[in-house]
C-alpha cells in the first residue's frame, strides 16, 4: 500500500448509461485534485473503484461478477475496493454484508467525500482493520456545478444539466438511487460549453435522468439548448435521455430549426398498451404519444426517432404485446433499445405487481420485436441510399484502422474508406452513401458515387 508521499494509483471501471460516463469524468476530476493517479491496468492498482449501474439486469450482474474476480487480487496484495453509483445507492445492505471485500460505497450524490473514504480506508488497510466508509445519502442540491470533468478525448463532450428523477416509473430505480430533480444555473453551464468549445470539442451531448424537465428560475429546457447551439465553434448539439411528458412546442421548434441541435429525438415509449403504460406510470397513452410523433414529422419529416421498449412488463398480456407491436409498425423508428422487464429492488413494481410473464414468453417478444425493428431500421436506412449525409468525424471504426467512423446528424453510424477520403476527428465531412445495413450508413466521397 502506498504511503502517503506516494500516489496511490486508482483503476476506475464504468458500467451503464452516458450518466455515469460522465459521473466518472467527475469522480476523476474530484479525485486528481487531492493527488490521486489514474491507470488503465488493474494489476497496478493500489484502488479499484466500479462506477455502477442498478438499472439494468445485465449491469447489476457484471459488477458482481467483476467483484468476485477481485477476491483474488485482494487476497495476494494490499487493495481498496469501492463501489459507486446507483448500486452503492441501491444494494447498500446487500453489498457491504455479502461483499466484505468492498471498502467504500459512495452513492452518485456523495463522489466529494470519495477522496476522504479512500485515504481513510488505506489507512484502515495499513493499521490492520476493517474499517468500511459509506456515503451514500442523496442531496436535493448537489448538481456538481463546480466540478470541471476530467473529460476523455474525442470530439463529443456531456454536460450533465440537471440530476435526479422525480416521476417515479414503476419499473425504475433512478428516482431511488439518484434522488430528486435538480437543475444547474444556466450560465454556469454556457460558460461551460464555450471553454468545451475553446478545448477543441464539436459536440456537446446535454445530459440528464429526465433531461428536458430542465428548469432553472425561467430557464427551461427549449432556452437552454438553444443557448448552448449558439455557443460558437460546437457543431452539434445532443441531449439524452428525455421523458416524452416534456416535449412542449418551442423545444420542439428548437430541434426543428436550429442547425446546430440534431434532428433526432429520443422518445423511449416502453409500451404500446394503455393499461401497461398505466402500470408503469409512464402519464401518457398510445395515442398521446402518437399525436407527439405526429407533432415531431410535422415540424420536420426527417427528424430522426428512436426509443426504448420494455417487454414482458408485470402483467403484460399477449394483447397489451400486440398493442406495442402494432405501434412500433406503424411509427417505424429507426431504432429502438429492447429489453425484457426484470426486476429491480425497491421499485413500486417490486412492491406491487408480480413478475408474471415467464421467461420464454419474454424471450419470445423480446424476439418478435426484434426481428421486427430490424427489418424497419434496415428500410429506414436504406432511404439515404444515393444521398449525401453530413457526417462528424470521431476516428477510426471498430473493425478496422483502414476505415473511419463517425455520426449523421440523426446519430447513425457511418464508415468509409479512409484511403479515399481524407479526414481527421473532429471534421464535418460530406459522405455519399452507397450501402447501408440495419445500423450502419456506408459512405464514400461524392466525386466518386
Ligand atoms: S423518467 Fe422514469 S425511466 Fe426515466 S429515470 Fe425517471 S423514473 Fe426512470
Amino acid at each position: 500500500m502506498k504511503t502517503t508521499s506516494t500516489p496511490a494509483h486508482v483503476h476506475l471501471e464504468t458500467f451503464g448509461c452516458q450518466m455515469n460516463e460522465y459521473d466518472s469524468e467527475l469522480v476523476r476530476s474530484l479525485m486528481k485534485q487531492d493527488g490521486f493517479v489514474f491507470t488503465e491496468d488493474r494489476e497496478r492498482a493500489d484502488v479499484i473503484l466500479m462506477n455502477t449501474c442498478a438499472i439494468r439486469e445485465n449491469a447489476h450482474n457484471k459488477v458482481y461478477l467483476h467483484l468476485s474476480e477481485l477476491k483474488k487480487l485482494k487476497r495476494q496484495r494490499p487493495l481498496v475496493v469501492g463501489v459507486l453509483g446507483c448500486m452503492a445507492q441501491n444494494l447498500k445492505e446487500e453489498l457491504t454484508d455479502i461483499q466484505p471485500l468492498v471498502d467504500v460505497l459512495a452513492g452518485p450524490d456523495a463522489y466529494r467525500q470519495l477522496p476522504m473514504l479512500i485515504r481513510t480506508a488505506m489507512r484502515s488497510q495499513e493499521e490492520g482493520l476493517d474499517q468500511k466508509g459509506l456515503a451514500v445519502d442523496l442531496s436535493e442540491y448537489e448538481t456538481y456545478h463546480d466540478v470541471e470533468p476530467d473529460r476523455n478525448d474525442g470530439v463529443n463532450a456531456w454536460i450533465a444539466v440537471m440530476r435526479g428523477c422525480d416521476n417515479f416509473c414503476s419499473f425504475c430505480v433512478v428516482p431511488y438511487t439518484r434522488g430528486r430533480e435538480r437543475s444547474r444555473d444556466p450560465q454556469g453551464i454556457i460558460q461551460e460549453a464555450h471553454r468545451i468549445a475553446a478545448q477543441g470539442f464539436k459536440q456537446i451531448t446535454l445530459l440528464g435522468q429526465n433531461v428536458n424537465s430542465y428548469r432553472f428560475d425561467d430557464w427551461d429546457f427549449a432556452r437552454l439548448i438553444t443557448a448552448v447551439a449558439d455557443v460558437p465553434g460546437i457543431l452539434r448539439v445532443r441531449f439524452t435521455s428525455p421523458h416524452p411528458k416534456d416535449f412542449p412546442l418551442p423545444l420542439l421548434e428548437a430541434v426543428a430549426s436550429h442547425p446546430t441541435i440534431c434532428k433526432q429525438i429520443h422518445l423511449p415509449l416502453q409500451s404500446g398498451s394503455d393499461r401497461i403504460l398505466g402500470s408503469m406510470n409512464r402519464t401518457y397513452t398510445n395515442r398521446e404519444y402518437r399525436a407527439l410523433v405526429d407533432r415531431i414529422l410535422t415540424l420536420r419529416s426527417d427528424i430522426v426517432l428512436s426509443t426504448d421498449i420494455i417487454c414482458g412488463f408485470c402483467g403484460e398480456s399477449d394483447a397489451d404485446f400486440e398493442e406495442t407491436y402494432r405501434l412500433v409498425e406503424e411509427i417505424r423508428f429507426h431504432s429502438a433499445f429492447i429489453f425484457k422487464y426484470s426486476e429491480r429492488k425497491n421499485t413500486i413494481a417490486a412492491r406491487k405487481y408480480s413478475d408474471d410473464v415467464t421467461a420464454t414468453v419474454k424471450t419470445e417478444r423480446v424476439t418478435r420485436l426484434f426481428d421486427l425493428q430490424r427489418n424497419i431500421s434496415c428500410e429506414r436506412n436504406r432511404e439515404y441510399l444515393k444521398t449525401t449525409v453530413p457526417v462528424l468525424v470521431e476516428g477510426d471504426a471498430k473493425r478496422s484502422a483502414a476505415q473511419g467512423m463517425g455520426k449523421s446528424d440523426g446519430n447513425i453510424t457511418v464508415i468509409w474508406d479512409k484511403s479515399a477520403v481524407s479526414s481527421k476527428p473532429g471534421d464535418m465531412v460530406s459522405l455519399a452513401i452507397y450501402d447501408t445495413s440495419s445500423t450502419t450508413l456506408y459512405g464514400e466521397s461524392p466525386q466518386l458515387s
